[in-house]
């Protein structure tokens, strides 16, 4: 019984070992696992799909590999700074002076002009007795011609046509169109005066005139006039109860590449003008343009301001040219302003805007009449270039519509 046992003993043993092997290989199993996670396979979601691994390339021959390209020194260029411009602003041309006329005369024969109307209605009767001549007379007087030249033309146009009368009408056109040239007196000279009293100094142009009658405008558009000739302009905006004048005006001056010189809303105009003349002085410009205040408040307040403003220029440089600005549609108010200012200033020459309007005409005549002095320039519409160099042929042409 003895062999029977050591047989259960060591089968026993042998299940033991067994066992204990079994147990140390699931462990080293385990612990292998846990050391190499990449190993392990993915986790495959339903609602992935895993495109197919890609079929092996077949394979194919290396290519002798080519010969290394020679290398060439690296060499940097140094970096140029890029400069941004900003866009440069677009500057006009403005029409010659010249040409202006021509295009410009015809808005003179509207039947809105009084004086223009009084003409052709002389010319349309047949016969002129003693009542047409009164009537017509009495037409020219509202045509703000005034008394003393509607007199004049009415006693030379009777004596003229006394012969003839009008029945040959191109006659009674050629001796109307000769009587009314003369009043507008083609003699005087209507040039502006931009020769500086100092070599060196620039010329001066002092506007003047009521707010609303186009000055500022005005002082915008004979920059262009200037430009238009080759002439370098700075413009002083004295005008300085007004921002908007001075935003105006350098709106204008920028058109045409012309610097704006301003100073602060309520600021003393004349130490604006001083400024804008110096400005003008240092840069060598032909011609300053200065734009004033329009304030008609008293004939005394108005002196003042003026006056200082212009002896405060001379300074730095004579005014070489004052011109009064004038609304020739407002008639005999524009003729009680125009009275006004040439007591307080040394009216030069005179510019008569809106002309192309309900202006009457005859104020050209006028003004030149009573101020003795002569008109100048003449507005003839809003266009930026709707001022011209007042031409005593064009003007007659215009009225008489030829
Ligand atoms: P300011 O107050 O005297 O400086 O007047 P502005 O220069 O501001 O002009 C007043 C108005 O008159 C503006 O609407 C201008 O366009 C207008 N104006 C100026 N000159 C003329 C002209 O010759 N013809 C016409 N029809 N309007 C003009």
């Amino acid at each position: 019984m003895d062999w029977f046992f050591w047989v259960i003993i060591a089968i026993v043993g042998l299940a033991i070992l067994i066992g204990g092997l079994v147990v140390a290989l699931d462990r080293r199993r385990q612990l292998e696992h846990r050391e190499k996670p990449e190993l392990a396979e993915p986790e495959r979601r339903p609602d992935v799909v895993v495109p197919p691994e890609a079929e092996p390339e077949p394979e194919t021959a290396p290519e002798p590999e080519p010969a290394p390209a020679p290398v060439e020194p690296v060499v940097t260029e140094p970096e140029i700074p890029v400069v941004v411009e900003p866009p440069a602003p677009t500057i006009d041309h403005p029409e010659a002076p010249a040409s202006r006329w021509a295009r410009l005369r015809r808005r003179l024969s509207s039947s809105n002009n009084a004086l223009a109307r009084a003409l052709a209605d002389l010319l349309s009767v047949d016969r002129i007795d003693a009542d047409t001549w009164d009537d017509f007379e009495t037409t020219l007087i509202t045509s703000d011609l005034g008394v003393g030249p509607a007199t004049e033309l009415t006693e030379a146009l009777r004596r003229r046509l006394a012969v003839d009368g009008v029945a040959d009408a191109t006659r009674a056109r050629a001796v109307l169109h000769d009587e009314l040239l003369k009043l507008v007196d083609p003699s005087l000279d209507r040039s502006l005066n931009l020769t500086p009293a100092k070599a060196g100094d620039p010329a001066v142009v002092l506007v003047v005139g009521v707010n609303g009658t186009g000055k500022t405008t005005t002082v915008g558009k004979l920059a262009r006039v200037l430009v238009a000739e080759g002439r370098s302009v700075v413009l002083g905006a004295a005008d300085t109860f007004r921002a908007a004048a001075a935003e105006q005006l350098a709106t204008w001056g920028a058109r045409v590449g012309v610097d704006t010189i301003r100073g602060d809303e309520g600021a003393d105009p004349a130490s604006v003008a001083f400024d804008a003349v110096a400005a003008g002085a240092e840069k060598g410009v032909d011609v300053v343009i200065v734009d004033t205040a329009g304030r008609l408040h008293t004939k005394t307040g108005l002196m003042d301001e003026l006056g200082k403003v212009k002896r405060v220029i001379e300074k730095k440089a004579a005014v070489t040219e004052v011109l009064l600005v004038l609304d020739a549609t407002t008639g005999q108010n524009g003729m009680t302003q125009a009275r006004i200012f040439a007591e307080v200033v040394d009216v030069t020459g005179i510019v008569l805007t809106k002309l192309d309007g309900s202006a009457k005409g005859g104020i050209v005549i006028q003004v030149q009449r009573e101020l003795g002095v002569p008109v100048k320039l003449v507005g003839l519409g809003e266009g930026v270039d709707d001022l011209a160099p007042f031409d005593p042929e064009g003007f007659v042409h215009g009225i008489l519509g030829e």
